[in-house]
């Protein structure tokens, strides 16, 4: 007998040689019809392996991460399969699962796959997926692994085998086809019940362009039809939501490849949203003790020696800019932190004076290849909202609190609701990797775990996954398509006190070194307005709105009116403007929905005689009419957040 761990701590004794699915079928045959690759002892196994000896097991379904890429690697075997029947002679590179769906990169030799094709090709892998082939793993030599594909004249897998050390090979063969691989897979074919095939693309052989290009087929499928659907349906919906396509037509950014590539321009209703942003979290950093400071867009290369960064990054970065009589080398910042450094080394601080909160919105330029560029995403310059605490070893469990609840204001002013929170800790097995004391690292951890717990944040620990320097707490957001985002970070940081030989005088009047805490609430401006964006489809909050209401004089005639309402409106702050343009008042109502304007106030004849706007509102319709003060008031009331 051997003794099986489960996640819940529950032991059960089982046979030596039981595989997963029958531990599954032990518990329920529910549970078994869902079961898709098991984790035994941290390796993501076939559940039909046999387990030997005593072993910790978590049996993997559709809900687990490596549930999904197993579905998603056997679902590029199923294709491959229906490859080989429909285009004989086809040969194979590699086909992983990726982060939604698979991909395989295949040799079609002359013929040129079209995406008319796909629809067969689908028809195909569902009509072997309805046979219930089993994936069935077989350990071959690597001679004989060679024959097999010498006979079949695969050169790709050859290749692939060549690297492979004998006595650590093996096939799947699902049905008819027998593919080089490590695994592992689901039981059967049957468990894929919908398919689509994506995309095509072309992907040089190993990566390099100077082999053969292959083709690269990327698909997706479901074990149920319905998610499907819901899927196909979320990728129109993030099409419309494309921050790149809203930020054109909102005429919010934009990009010119002669300012260079990766450096976003703020147009005027985009620097409009962003500044009201920046305005809202400056506001809640003074209420919560954070002062201001502004540092320079370039420095010297000594201080990127001192931080570290030099050594680290020098190479990958912008190349240095050289003052040219006096030979001195500075660098674009890519980050705030040394700048910050040194402005809390002005002065001789006390224990009494901490924590000191710097904050800044600081640019920062980080080289990014051009092939890497992403809309607002991944930029070349972006603005971080940063700030560094520096704190006492015993008020990092404070200030972690204090900003966790400053992230949380933030997410619920922007209407992010859902949102869950990763803690990176240290490696216990290998804590000498890691910079500052263990008395200090056992502090900071237990200090944000707490606090993250005090204030209710549903967390994921992860080991291992702190940086050398210190623990950190990270919030992912999903948006309204249930895409996850990493935005918000907190990260505790020992390092770079130590190398600025940053000090403070403790109460028993000795020196020592103070906690660096660097945080985030939105990351970036531009990485978070562009989550916004989508998030919100362009429909942004009023007070976040660049335009709030657009008058829509319905003719010449009440331009006069129109002007008086708009005055009265924006000397109470409220941004926006007046259709001036000789249209038809339906045409003014569908442009300003369009542009995704709050409020349309129409105003004609009875509106200019009594005083009054017709509202609509958008996304709404019609609210009725009212008087200009009322309308006034409601929106200071849906304003103020
Ligand atoms: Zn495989
Ligand atoms: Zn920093």
């Amino acid at each position: 007998m051997i003794n099986i761990t489960l996640p819940d701590g529950s032991v059960r004794q089982y046979d030596k040689g039981i595989s997963s699915m029958q531990i599954a079928q032990s518990i329920s045959e529910g549970l078994a019809r869902n079961v898709l690759a098991a984790e035994v002892d941290g390796q993501v196994w076939d559940a039909s392996r046999p387990i030997e000896q005593d072993a910790h097991v978590k049996l993997l379904t559709w809900n687990d991460a490596d549930g999904k890429s197993t579905f998603w690697h056997s679902s590029a075997h199923l294709m491959a399969e229906a490859l080989e029947a429909l285009y004989p002679g086809t040969k194979f590179g590699i086909g992983p699962a990726i982060e939604t769906g698979f991909y395989y990169d295949v040799d079609f030799g002359d013929k040129v796959l079209s995406s008319d094709e796909f629809k067969q090709i689908e028809d195909k892998m569902i009509e072997l997926a309805k046979t219930k082939e089993e994936y069935i793993r077989k350990p071959v030599s690597k001679a004989d692994a060679i024959e097999y594909f010498t006979e079949k004249g695969d050169e790709y897998k050859l290749d692939l085998i060549k690297d492979l050390p004998d006595g650590a090979i093996t096939f799947y063969s699902q049905g008819n086809f027998t593919d080089l691989c490590r695994g592992p897979h689901i039981p059967n074919t049957g468990f894929i019940k919908a398919v689509k095939l994506m995309s095509l693309a072309g992907a040089y052989w190993r990566g390099d362009e100077t082999r053969k290009q292959l083709t690269r087929i990327y698909g997706v499928t479901f074990p149920k039809a319905s998610e499907l659907t819901e899927y196909l349906h979320m990728i129109e919906e993030a099409k419309k939501r494309d921050h790149r396509k809203l930020g054109k037509e909102l005429e919010l950014f934009a990009f010119s490849e002669k300012v260079g590539m990766g450096l976003p321009l703020w147009l005027p209703k985009g620097t409009a949203l962003r500044e009201r942003l920046v305005n809202f979290l400056q506001k809640a950093q003074v209420k919560a003790g954070y002062e201001q400071v502004i540092t320079p867009h370039i420095g010297h290369k000594n201080l990127y020696v001192t931080s570290g960064h030099y050594e680290k990054y020098g190479a990958d970065s912008f190349q240095p800019i050289k003052t040219p009589q006096e030979g001195e080398e500075f660098f674009l910042k890519p980050m705030n932190c040394p700048h910050h450094c040194e402005i809390y080394k002005t002065k001789p601080r006390s224990y009494k004076d901490l924590p000191v909160r710097f904050a800044e919105f600081g640019t920062v330029y980080r080289y990014e290849q051009s092939g890497e560029l992403h809309g607002l995403t991944r930029v070349r310059g972006f603005t971080q909202d940063d700030a560094h605490l520096f704190c006492r070893p015993d008020q990092v469990k404070d200030e972690f609190k204090k900003v966790i609840d400053l992230v949380l204001y933030v997410f619920k002013a922007l209407g992010f609701e859902n949102y869950t929170a990763q803690v990176s800790l240290r490696d216990p097995e290998n804590r000498a990797k890691y910079i500052g004391t263990d008395e200090n690292w056992a502090l900071a951890e237990s200090a944000i775990i707490e606090a993250a717990a005090e204030k209710g944040l549903t967390t994921v620990v992860e080991l291992g996954e702190a940086a050398f320097y210190g623990p950190k707490l990270d919030f992912m957001v999903k948006d309204a398509l249930g895409r996850k985002w990493q935005l918000g970070t907190i990260q505790v940081d020992y390092n770079l006190p130590e190398r600025f030989e940053l000090e403070y005088t403790g109460s028993d009047n000795q020196k020592h070194r103070p906690v660096m805490i660097h945080r985030a609430p939105f990351g970036s401006m531009e990485r978070f307005i562009a989550v916004l964006i989508e998030h919100c489809a362009g429909n942004f909050p009023l007070w976040l709105s660049p335009e709030q209401f657009i008058i829509l004089p319905i003719s010449e005639k009440y331009e006069e009116y129109a002007k008086k309402v708009s005055d009265i409106l924006k000397d109470s702050d409220i941004c926006g403007l007046i259709d001036f343009r000789d249209e038809k008042i339906g045409r003014k109502i569908r442009d300003a929905e369009v542009k995704k304007i709050p409020y349309m106030l129409v105003v004609g004849e009875k509106e200019a005689a009594e005083g009054l706007v017709s509202v609509r509102k958008h996304g709404t319709g019609d609210l009725g009419s009212m008087s200009i003060e009322d309308f006034k008031e409601q929106i200071i009331k849906e304003i103020t957040v």
